[in-house]
């Protein structure tokens, strides 16, 4: 049996293009999180979450500006929806912390108001807030942007904390599913319910929750 491990080192254009794909269009929050993401990691010297060795808390609401963000830390970092190792705090802010699980240990990172400002003030921006969405902006105008954003210097993007003692505890994961007596689509035990005496998912029990 081989063992599914790829460590993969990729450079940093490699990281951009793949962060493109996986985003869906080009714009400047969503490097802004790789790189927000790459300064964690050096600074912790750790590489990317295969599994779920780290944890990064995003500062980020919903239904606002530079969310693109969040994107560029899920692509760099390999804290992703899909592992769970990654969860919305609800500040509305641009920062990231990072939490290596085994060393406990974590830092935090955080785009400068100077370097939000700068994309506030951008022709981009001021294209996206007037409802243009970003696939239909000329790639001329977005481009120094994302040239500016990849090429930086990480103290002139971030304030980039000391690392500091974070212990990150799991919750329980379960394996346990079961086939809701209604509909029979598979649902996680525990969050299915129990209707006059049939064990039912949450839509088909009629409950909020
Ligand atoms: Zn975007
Ligand atoms: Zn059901």
């Amino acid at each position: 049996m081989s063992v599914n491990k790829e460590v993969e080192v990729m450079p940093y254009d490699e990281l951009l293009e793949l962060g493109q794909k996986f985003h869906g269009h080009k714009c400047p929050a969503m490097p802004l999180g790789l790189r927000a993401a790459l300064a964690a990691m050096d600074k912790l010297g750790v590489e990317r979450a295969t599994d779920k060795q780290l944890m990064a808390l995003i500062e980020l609401d919903d239904d606002h500006c530079a969310t693109c963000f969040g994107d560029g830390i899920q692509v760099a970092s390999g804290c992703t929806f899909g592992k769970g190792n990654i969860k919305k705090l609800h500040y509305g802010k641009w920062g990231v912390t990072l939490i290596d699980k085994q060393s406990k240990r974590a830092v935090r990172v955080v785009a400068k108001a100077e370097t939000m400002k700068k994309n506030k003030e951008s022709e981009f921006m001021q294209l996206r807030a007037s409802g243009v969405p970003a696939s239909q902006i000329a790639y001329e105008v977005v481009k120094p942007l994302i040239e500016m954003v990849s090429s930086a210097p990480e103290n002139s993007l971030f304030n980039i904390s000391e690392v500091f003692d974070y212990e990150w505890q799991d919750a329980p994961h379960t394996f346990e599913s079961t086939v809701c007596e209604s509909c029979g689509e598979s649902v996680v035990t525990r969050n299915a319910r129990v209707k006059d005496g049939r064990v039912v998912c949450i839509p088909c029990s009629g409950y909020g929750r």
